[in-house]
């Protein structure tokens, strides 16, 4: 039996070059055939295999496979995006962008079972059950979280040639209570590695602004800066040119202008980034794959 490294309670276990063979059925060393249900064709030939269980007892196969970029032609349109907990995603252009609801619905449900299980004896049945529970809705509220960032970023992508996005970092993590932070923190780091990978897949920039930048303090006008905002502001009116801004969309265009300074250096981060293309792709096209496959035991 292979070893299975743990990781929280997502366990995983790679299998490399004559370790594996993929037919109608996925073959394992050591652990043979496995009937598996596959979400998408492989695009060429994998290199190696992840097994993953996760901690409600799914089994995933994620495969490494290369792939060549599909560049799309070239768009002068650049966005700024602010991240927030309420609305997931403002855009520069005005545009808000809600989390979808079952999502919402699933995480009060979550923070119910959470509570009941916490209440459960140890060591009891019941709080094994609970457990279960627990861990199963965090799939459920996982797949449509993964399903949302797959796809809004595949459209950002393909609307926008240049992408700026504010550091993921602590004026993020004071915006809520615990439960909330940690989920939507885990939602907003794993779309910008969508991004990413996605921006080098189809020839786009993603840029990452400084978490310092004062993106909700400075009018987005006249730049006059105000000094922090409380978090309940969410309007508020330039003390120097009078223009009455809607806090997170202010933001989103201060992180645009943050962005995109000019076009040489633009020109310039293209050409070299043509260069690392192949070399990051592989590990690019693993994070998309990352965990599509679902893997029945027979
Ligand atoms: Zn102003």
């Amino acid at each position: 039996m292979p070893r299975f490294k743990k990781r929280h309670s997502t366990q995983t276990a790679r299998f490399t070059l004559r370790g594996f063979s993929v037919g109608t059925k996925l073959y394992l060393a050591k652990i043979g055939s496995i009937k598996v249900q596959w979400s998408r064709a492989l695009p060429s030939e994998p290199s190696s295999v992840t097994i993953i269980k996760d901690p409600s007892g799914r089994y995933f196969a994620s495969f490494v496979v290369e792939k060549e970029p599909e560049l799309l032609l070239w768009n002068d349109t650049s966005i700024g995006i602010d991240l927030g907990i309420t609305t997931f995603a403002t855009l520069s252009t005005g545009q808000k962008i809600e989390a979808p609801k079952p999502l919402k619905r699933y995480l009060k449900k979550l923070a119910r079972l959470q509570k009941t299980l916490s209440r459960c004896e140890k060591g009891s049945n019941r709080r094994q059950a609970a457990k279960l529970k627990v861990a199963q809705l965090h799939n459920r509220i996982k797949d449509i979280r993964t399903d949302f960032l797959h796809k809004l970023s595949t459209q950002l992508i393909i609307e926008n040639q240049e992408i700026n996005l504010e550091d993921l970092n602590v004026s993020g993590m004071l915006k809520n209570r615990r439960l909330s932070k940690a989920i939507s923190d885990l939602g907003w780091r794993q779309f910008r590695t969508m991004l990413e990978a996605k921006a080098i897949m189809y020839g786009r920039d993603v840029n990452i602004i400084s978490c310092w930048e004062p993106t909700s303090q400075t009018c987005s006008c006249c730049g006059h800066r105000e000094g922090r905002k409380q978090l309940g502001i969410r309007e508020w009116q330039c003390l120097n040119c009078g223009v009455f801004h809607d806090r997170d969309i202010n933001a989103a265009l201060n992180i645009k202008a943050a962005g995109g300074h000019s076009e040489a250096i633009n020109g310039c981060r293209r050409e070299c980034k043509s260069e690392v293309n192949s070399a990051v792709l592989s590990d690019a096209s693993t994070r998309l794959v990352d965990k599509q496959l679902e893997l029945f035991a027979s």
